[in-house]
């Protein structure tokens, strides 16, 4: 959500086709997103720390790649062990699916 925030007041057409890359697996709500503003790939660091709506996104048509990166893995652990207030406030929320990494 935020970056398709940050990447500024766009019609949603100018997003159609465009490829998303996320450090997680994407929550319900940024699936949808990129549901909604036909976003044609989406490419996650890793979705072990979390699985979102992958499943739903293939469904749709969005091809969708996983890296199973290291780097992203540990990026998340750290966020999970310096933010847990953040990371667990979230619901429904990642933490209802994730291994518990702290
Ligand atoms: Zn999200």
């Amino acid at each position: 959500m935020s970056a398709l925030q940050n990447s500024g007041r766009l019609p949603a057409t100018a997003y159609e086709g465009a490829t998303m890359y996320t450090t997680l697996s994407p929550c319900d709500m940024c699936t949808g997103a990129c549901i909604l503003f036909k976003v044609k790939r989406v490419v996650i660091g890793e979705n072990e720390t979390f699985v979102g709506g992958e499943t739903y996104l293939k469904e749709r048509g969005v091809q969708v790649v996983v890296f199973d990166n290291g780097e992203c893995k540990a990026l998340m652990r750290t966020f999970i062990h310096e933010k847990p207030e953040v990371w667990y406030a979230q619901s429904p929320g990642p933490h209802e699916e994730g291994p518990g990494v702290v």
